[in-house]
């Protein structure tokens, strides 16, 4: 059974997502799966990125 990366609630979808620590130049891509409200967040920080324990993510390989 899937769950959000963020939390523990039922995932809405499996995106695409860049991730980094700190240089965002040095990014890892994968597919994660998110729930509805922290896939808009995801998607509301845009390039800076979404923080999450010290990890940065952002939606899309690039
Ligand atoms: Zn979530």
């Amino acid at each position: 059974m899937q769950r959000c990366q963020f939390c523990t609630a039922q995932p809405l979808q499996e995106v695409a997502i860049a991730r980094w620590t700190t240089d965002p130049d040095d990014v890892e891509r994968d597919t994660v799966w998110f729930c509805g409200k922290h896939l808009q967040r995801v998607k509301k920080a845009g390039n800076r990125g979404f923080e999450h324990k010290g990890v940065h993510y952002k939606i899309g390989f690039w």
